[in-house]
């Protein structure tokens, strides 16, 4: 190499170099992502250690979609049964119940939903109970409601219907007398109607989805709308709650533990706050060993691609593995290595118990 090459080559890396530092130099903090350099025994759980149910799924279209496809899905992730809680109403919730027995009669049952405009209206909630009692007996085996309750839902005066409102009684006693589980999203995670700044903990999610911030009081303040939840809860101990993911009080287990105690009807699930129970796993396996009798898997979202971090969070002793989603969780996982009596429950027997009708023989005893 003559001289003249040289300095060419040399310039040639040396501007290269200055082109990486620069790049690296303006780096967001969403594409700082750095593959972790620690090497420890584990790995990733594509399968389920147990058949389970997943207490919160959601299919849309489940009167004419067919189901074929979803069923292969369940059957790698060891799912046995899936609960639609889209099962909406009347027509639409027996075509999709049709479906299932036509099709899968033991892998699919639907919760059903109900519709708040109206109350307010004369016997509104007669003819709501009424039509859920039909719902029912059409194959409905439980009621979800959705977080549009205590947010944006409206009686016909147009005043925000809180959770607890007393108008809506007859539909929570009425559940309790069809034996049917409430299933109900109350809120979304607290941080939402905190300050967006650097010290807010979802600060990336909202950035990422700003429709999703509120200011302190929209509708009103977070602890109201949870509040009147738990008011509801206790106004109807004959009727059993599955409070989604789990209440929003995941980053607080202490607390959801004495709201546990404070309230025997409430069941939670643990769909999208996996990543709250990941980075606690001493804590959270006590309260799971405590709890262990009214504790649910629910997934939420049908990404069947995010269902193995679950099995590696409640079935192993891995340390510090990532997380499936940065705008939930910056931080590293870790398992909570859960019992085989305990994962069983989890996975399944809480659920049998709880919602009617399902078929034992998909799960060992
Ligand atoms: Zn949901």
């Amino acid at each position: 190499m003559n001289l003249m090459m040289q300095i060419k080559t040399y310039v040639l890396v040396a501007n290269l170099l200055i082109c990486m530092t620069i790049t690296a130099q303006d780096l967001t903090f969403e594409e700082y992502n750095p593959k972790s350099t620690l090497v420890v025994p584990g790995g990733i759980v594509k399968k389920a250690k147990f058949p389970f149910i997943d207490v919160h799924g959601h299919q849309y279209r489940m009167p004419e979609q067919d189901l074929t496809p979803v069923i292969t899905t369940m059957d790698t992730l060891n799912m046995g049964i899936m609960v639609n809680l889209s099962g909406r109403s009347g027509a639409e919730l027996q075509k999709s119940v049709k479906n299932i027995t036509d099709h899968y009669p033991n892998r699919f049952v639907v919760f059903a939903n109900i519709n708040f405009n109206g109350v307010g209206e004369d016997g509104w909630a007669k003819k709501t109970a009424d039509q859920l009692a039909e719902d029912v007996k059409n194959g409905a085996r439980g009621l979800k409601i959705y977080k549009s309750l205590g947010m944006r839902n409206t009686d016909s005066d147009g005043k925000r219907i809180p959770i607890d409102d007393a108008r809506l009684n007859p539909i929570w006693a009425k559940c309790g007398e069809l034996r049917i589980p409430v299933l109900i999203h109350a809120a979304d995670p607290k941080s939402f109607w905190d300050e967006f700044d650097g010290d807010n903990e979802r600060w990336l999610e909202l950035k990422t989805h700003p429709r999703r911030k509120r200011n302190a009081k929209n509708p009103v303040p977070w602890e109201q709308i949870i509040t009147e939840q738990h008011n509801m809860f206790k106004k109807h101990p004959n009727t059993q709650f599955i409070n989604a993911h789990m209440g929003w009080y995941a980053n607080n287990l202490g607390k959801l533990g004495q709201l546990m105690d404070e309230m025997p009807n409430m069941n939670v699930e643990i769909g999208a706050i996996i990543a709250e129970l990941g980075r606690q796993p001493r804590f959270a396996k006590a309260f799971f060993d405590k709890y262990q009798d009214r504790i649910l898997f629910g997934k939420d979202s049908w990404k069947p691609e995010e269902f193995p971090t679950y099995f590696r969070i409640l079935e192993t002793a891995d340390e510090y593995f990532p997380y499936h989603k940065k705008y939930h969780a910056f931080w590293a996982m870790y398992g909570l290595d859960l019992s085989d009596d305990i994962l069983k429950k989890v996975y399944y027997k809480n659920a049998l118990r709880l919602i009617p009708g399902l078929d034992k023989s998909l799960f060992p005893n």
